[in-house]
């Protein structure tokens, strides 16, 4: 098997990946392993923005407080504290390395979501900030003398030596190849979210959960995987992944109805349509469960929408749907994960050599719900602290001995029809209102799937890997609280808060 050796490997081209690669560049030799093309992974589709305490009438401590609230009692203060803090910094510095965020007079232009006291969201033409941070940062990695890309390289597991990450395994997916990459000084985890475990979800087909899968296989400690963060305005068309109609639409002044007209968040929440997310989706469920379909409408933006909101208005339009004239049909899907790999304010996970950042890693700053904005802040803060840390690791060895794998399966029929049966299950029996009695037959449907998955189907392994993470966390957590909502434990239970749990080689404990 060929073997390539490098400084650092990085896992993944999105915000985190990236970000991490940069901050690296000026220290050595960095190798960014990709599944897909540069631009594949979630940080593309962000649209709505990235958060940061910049505008006059704010301040982290202010921010901090929106992000603690939002995480109902289970957010790591002193990470939240370190992500508000190192915001102001991380968004310049994304302005220095090429992100041009739209600008109002002589500053910024600041927009308000749901859960924000003040406006503080940096955006770039509207409603393209993934693309305009992710389209810069992969400029700049790209004519970068010491980073390498390598993309349609999928990696399928982490080789582990003496206790130690020493790199990975992974396949070009165009020569189904597998290839061993090994780093002199440690394996950066950068691989996103799993949305796609999901039938609904406006996560990239990507978005498999790998990371988590990997980490849990190599011994590594996750946490928290029952916050799924379901997103209530999906355009509710049949599509994989499902387009995001962004929470600044509604932060604009639309407003959501239902198929009787009626405008109904005043039944469920006081802040009616900024309600927090989940909230937000379980009046969505609640209404669709009840018989009625529900639109948002934006007649209030009138012809501002179109100079807002540029890319999801050409996506209404491309659909029929002219926002601003026609009510917009939403639907809630899977869009997040608040739990993930767990890591320390560094990034360090369980396992030496191994960090993560980003999506996949939970370094505690979204607790049981992520306020609107602050993942891409978390990617990017989190990777520059993930440098920092490696930049002083001891060089290690890479002497590793074999490592087998026997490459990909050729049967993508088959792969693509397990796939669909975890989503359903997933979506029907741990989905945005989940009970005991549903977990346990969800788990039970999973555990079944497991003797068809054949050697060389990655991507299906690992979402089911994670499907079962979320199951076993899910039936672990006796309350609902923030993502995570419980049909048979409705209310939040003062005991449950600062608790969290451990996931490891197949067992879920209390973490101390
Ligand atoms: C539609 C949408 C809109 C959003 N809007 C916002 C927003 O406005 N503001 C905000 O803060 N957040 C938003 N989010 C969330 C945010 O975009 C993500 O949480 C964030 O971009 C994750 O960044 P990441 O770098 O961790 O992962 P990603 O950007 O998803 O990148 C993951 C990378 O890992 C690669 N990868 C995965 N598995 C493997 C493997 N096995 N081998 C090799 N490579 C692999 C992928 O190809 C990809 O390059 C949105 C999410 C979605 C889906």
């Amino acid at each position: 098997m060929n073997r390539t050796v490098a400084d650092f490997i990085v896992v993944g081209s999105g915000i985190a990946g990236l970000t991490t690669a940069l901050s690296l560049g000026e220290s050595g030799h960095v190798i960014v392993l990709t599944k897909a093309g540069g631009e594949s992974g979630n940080s593309w589709r962000a649209q709505g923005g990235i958060a940061a305490a910049v505008g006059k009438d704010d301040s982290p401590s202010l921010h901090l407080q929106d992000t603690l609230r939002t995480g109902v009692g289970l957010c790591d203060p002193v990470s939240a504290e370190v992500m508000v803090n190192m915001a102001p910094s991380t968004v310049r510095l994304l302005a220095e390395w090429g992100t041009r965020f739209d600008r109002n007079g002589d500053g910024w232009a600041l927009a308000r979501e749901g859960s924000h006291s003040v406006s503080r969201i940096l955006h770039v033409k509207g409603d393209a900030t993934g693309a305009g941070i992710t389209g810069a940062l992969l400029e700049r990695a790209k004519s970068h003398g010491n980073i390498e890309m390598k993309t349609h390289t999928m990696v399928a597991d982490l080789i582990v030596k003496d206790g130690t990450c020493r790199g990975v395994v992974a396949v070009d997916q165009g020569r189904s190849e597998p290839a061993v990459y090994l780093a002199r000084k440690g394996v950066v985890l950068a691989t996103g979210g799993s949305g796609q475990v999901y039938r609904y979800t406006t996560n990239d087909r990507g978005s498999t959960g790998d990371g988590f899968a990997m980490a849990y296989r190599a011994g590594v400690q996750l946490t928290d995987m029952e916050f799924v963060q379901f997103h209530p305005t999906a355009l509710a068309v049949d599509q994989n992944p499902m387009f995001l109609v962004s929470e600044a639409v509604r932060g604009e002044g639309a407003i959501l109805v239902n198929d009787h007209g009626e405008a109904f968040m005043h039944r469920y929440h006081e802040w009616k349509d900024l309600a927090p997310r989940d909230v937000v989706s379980r009046a969505i469920f609640t209404e669709m469960s009840e018989g009625r379909t529900v639109f948002l409408d934006a007649s209030p933006l009138k012809d501002r929408f179109r100079e807002r909101f540029p890319g999801i208005y050409r996506e209404c339009v491309r659909h029929g749907i002219t926002p601003g004239v026609d009510p917009i049909p939403v639907t809630p899907a899977a869009h997040f994960i608040m739990g993930g790999i767990r890591t320390d304010h560094h990034g360090r996970t369980t396992l030496p050599g191994l960090f993560a950042c980003g999506e996949v890693a939970c370094t505690g700053v979204h607790g049981a719900n992520r306020l609107a904005s602050n993942s891409l802040l978390e990617g990017a803060v989190f990777a520059r602290r993930v440098a920092e840390c490696l930049n002083e690791m001891p060089v290690q060895s890479t002497e590793i001995g074999d490592v087998f794998w026997t490459g990909l399966c050729n049967d993508k029929q088959d792969e693509e029809r397990i796939k669909d049966e975890i989503r359903d299950i997933m979506w029907e029996y741990a989905g945005i209102v989940r009970s005991g009695e549903s977990l346990r037959i969800g788990k039970e449907k999973l555990a079944k799937l497991r003797s068809r998955i054949r050697e060389g189907m990655p991507e299906c392994e690992n979402m089911l890997t994670v499907a079962q993470m979320i199951v076993d966390s899910a039936l672990w957590r006796e309350e609902s609280r923030g993502g995570h909502y419980r049909g048979d434990f409705p209310q939040s239970i003062p005991e449950w808060e600062m608790r969290h749990h451990v996931i490891q080689r197949g067992t879920v404990h209390e973490s101390h």
